[in-house]
């Protein structure tokens, strides 16, 4: 056993980062994602509540003017914020959380110091990253550009991470995420007894 951890993950926008999301919940159903609130419009498919909670300019202010929010950030011409009741209720609760980022996001959190697992995926390459855009067909040009560019600059600032993973196969790159939680998950100033004789054991003082 151990305590409860965030995981944060960032991608550049076309990595393959929702999908990646999607199989590791699967693989993982008690990791808990911390849900944002964004001020863009809902995509087909999406649920409010559950991918995000989807408000007003207004009432995003209003999170930020009541410090509701742990971080904000303002990507591609709208905000996004994580309240501290997403990131905080699962960890309170003794559940890992996901947070997915965008550098703003995880540089708020660096700053912070807040405690976490930060992993960058990266496409295999920029030329890849822009085909799996293009194939997406859900962008204007204009919009593909925006993106490849902003991935660029995430790309760049990969050492404020822990781990950087690139997402040649989405399988593989579950399992590498898994392989890293566990890991972590086993670091000795996380663990916390799983019997009442070795948490006696402990209580009675550590060499
Ligand atoms: P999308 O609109 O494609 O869902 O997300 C756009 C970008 O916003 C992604 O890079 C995503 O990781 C980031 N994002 C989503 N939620 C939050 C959040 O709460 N805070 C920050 N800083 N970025 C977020």
């Amino acid at each position: 056993m151990s305590k409860e951890v965030s995981l944060i993950l960032s991608a550049p926008s076309g990595t393959g980062k929702t999908t990646i999301c999607k199989v590791l919940r699967g693989y993982l159903p008690d990791l808990k994602f911390a849900v944002s609130h964004t001020t863009r419009d809902m995509r087909k498919g999406e649920v409010e509540g559950v991918d995000y909670f989807f408000v007003s300019q207004n009432d995003f202010e209003a999170k930020i003017n009541n410090k509701e929010l742990l971080e904000w950030a303002k990507v591609h011409d709208h905000f996004y914020g994580t309240s501290f009741q997403s990131a905080e209720n699962p960890l309170n609760n003794g559940y890992d959380t996901l947070l997915e980022l965008d550098i703003q996001g995880v540089k708020a959190l660096r700053d912070m110091e807040y405690p976490g697992i930060y992993i960058l995926i990266f496409p295999p390459s920029i030329k890849e990253l822009e085909s799996r855009l293009r194939k997406r067909g859900t962008d204007t040009e204009e919009h593909i550009q925006l993106r490849i560019n902003t991935g660029k600059k995430e790309i760049k600032k990969y050492k404020m991470y822990d781990y950087v993973l690139t997402n040649y196969v989405v399988e593989d790159t579950v399992n590498f995420i898994l392989a890293i939680l566990q890991a972590e998950k086993s670091r000795a100033h996380l663990y916390t007894p799983t019997s009442n004789d070795i948490k006696d054991l402990l209580q009675n003082g550590v060499d």
